[in-house]
């Protein structure tokens, strides 16, 4: 499958490297930045699946990535990104902005991952914003690495600043824009994830595209009113005929915590975002592509069954 993906996946990114709008701007011309790259780093969910990472989306804006989720496997993805689709800018030590959804494992397992790799030849910290419970996680990271910082900063490896391995932890406090550079904007909104609070959706603005990235949530009516009319509407999933093969203790945690393909079509028909892309797809024994066709069944507009390292 993501072989068949590697030619789409080249020409798209070389497209997307090579074009600039010439704007006429005073009798000159001034070269702008091609448009935004939005790249899924992760899929998948906490059943394991060679195809698919843990969760994790990349937006690329103007030379700067911004990470949504670090989900196991995402690093390597980036990596793989950098490598193969000219993306520089997820190069890890490149990365300076990481939103986390919720603490789920399936959604936090590579922080430290991306945190800690080649730290010494950082630049810049990583600022990290995510739910209460982030700077715990931050703290546990360092304890677990303690023995690796110790070992690098107290030896004769050249480290020119001993601190870049630590993270700025920015816990967020209410819904609302969490961050701004005039460009970029990026807006947390609580989703309804069962008993897990809090838990996060975003809304990403850049230049060009209006992106929303569900994180994980069952049906949100707060989704449904920031998704109105956006570009990209990125949304977890569960296969109705997955589910409905589940015990009964599993299809009630999944209806609190996750959202049915009849729930999505829904909240697509509500919300008519230029096309969805479907992510973090639950389906158990059902075939994966149930969960398109299923939402296909009841929604018009344009889906995509989104796999890792697919680029919009
Ligand atoms: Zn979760
Ligand atoms: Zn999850």
């Amino acid at each position: 499958m993501q072989k068949q993906n590697m030619g789409m996946r080249f020409s798209i990114s070389t497209l997307n490297s090579v074009i600039l709008l010439m704007l006429s701007v005073a009798g000159g011309y001034v070269a702008v930045e091609a448009q935004t790259r939005v790249i899924l780093l992760g899929t998948g969910t906490p059943v394991p699946d060679e195809e698919r990472s843990g969760s994790g989306l990349a937006i690329i804006s103007n030379g700067e990535a911004y990470l949504f989720d670090a989900g196991g496997g995402m690093v390597q993805r980036a990596i793989e990104a950098w490598q193969t689709m000219d993306a520089e800018e997820l190069y890890p030590t490149n990365v300076k902005h990481l939103f986390i959804s919720h603490l789920h494992s399936d959604h936090t397992l590579d922080y430290s991952e991306l945190a800690a790799t080649f730290w010494w030849r950082r630049t810049e910290r990583l600022n990290a914003y995510g739910p209460e419970g982030l700077q715990e996680m931050t703290d546990g990271y360092y304890a677990m690495q303690s023995t690796d910082i110790a070992l690098r900063t107290g030896g004769n490896q050249p480290v020119k600043d001993p601190t870049l391995y630590k993270v700025n932890v920015n816990e967020i406090a209410e819904d609302g824009i969490i961050f701004d550079n005039g460009a970029v904007t990026v807006e947390a909104f609580s989703v309804s994830h069962g008993s897990i609070h809090p838990a996060y959706g975003y809304k990403i603005v850049t230049p060009d595209k209006s992106i929303v990235f569900s994180g994980d949530t069952s049906y949100s009516e707060k989704l449904v009113e920031k998704a109105k009319g956006v570009d990209i509407l990125i949304h977890e999933v569960i296969s109705e005929e997955g589910w409905k093969a589940l015990p009964p203790d599993w299809q009630a945690y999944h209806r609190s915590a996750h959202t049915l393909t009849s729930e999505l079509a829904d909240i697509a028909n509500k919300t008519k975002p230029g096309f969805l892309v479907l992510t973090h797809i639950l389906h158990y024994g059902a075939p994966i592509e149930s969960a398109k066709t299923e939402v296909e069944a009841l929604y018009s507009g344009k889906v995509i069954l989104g796999n890792d390292l697919d680029e919009f």
